[in-house]
């Protein structure tokens, strides 16, 4: 190994994204277990599971999948990710989610996943959408795939978490677009997103993705409020 290659095996030797450990991944063991206090896919993934054994599954409910519990550490965690530059965390959220069989099996029963847009304004000037990185590691991951040309934002609007409930709702009318719906024609469709509050982000995104003829949609979000 010449001094190259030893320079770049310890840049690029995975550290633990929440306490920075070297040699066990993305995620320590320990911190592992930490994550795991907020998980709350299992009992999500179980109701669904219920739901379809016992044949009340109408074909218009849709499977959701929220990863944790947006609280404390998770919260501390996703607020770091998103606003103080530590893009790396998507590595350690993947990380934990793939190991999660439920959450990782949920994944896999579907053939695209999409992740919720971010206005290009907006995604240069953080320099990346945080769905996106997380969609695109689990795509991989899962074997699937995953398409940022069908679900586009035409609207450079406010940011959520500063609205109440009814102006949430209102601020995400028509900026959401269906384009290219010839991409994802009879398939399995999974929207992804970071935080779910009050469901008004994705109800948009829903509401454009069920005017292609797919043939099944799903919800996965990593944090449920
Ligand atoms: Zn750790």
């Amino acid at each position: 190994m010449n001094l190259l290659e030893k320079t770049l095996e310890y840049i690029f030797l995975p550290s633990c994204g929440v306490c920075g450990k070297l040699g066990e991944g993305y995620l320590c063991k320990k911190c592992g277990k930490e994550l795991n206090k907020y998980a709350i896919c299992s009992k999500a993934y179980l109701q669904f599971k219920e739901k379809s054994k016992n044949e009340i599954y109408i074909k218009d409910n849709i499977d959701r999948l929220h990863i944790f519990q947006y609280k404390e550490l998770i919260r501390k965690l996703i607020i770091q990710y998103k606003f103080n530059n530590k893009s790396y965390l998507y590595k350690t959220f993947c990380e934990f989610i793939v190991k999660n069989k439920k959450a990782f099996d949920f994944i896999k029963s579907y053939d695209i996943i999409i992740p919720v847009p971010m206005h290009n304004k907006k995604r240069a000037l953080r320099g990346y959408n945080q769905s996106e990185l997380i969609a695109k590691e689990l795509a991989k991951k899962a074997k699937i795939k995953m398409f940022t040309d069908v679900l586009v934002k035409t609207k450079n609007n406010r940011v959520q978490s500063s609205l109440n409930k009814e102006e949430r709702k209102n601020n995400v009318k028509d900026v959401y677009d269906l384009v290219n719906k010839e991409k994802i024609y009879s398939k399995k469709i999974l929207i992804f997103d970071d935080i779910y509050t009050t469901g008004a982000t994705i109800e948009a995104c829903k509401k454009e993705i069920l005017k292609a003829d797919i043939k099944q949609l799903g919800i996965l979000t990593l944090a449920k409020d």
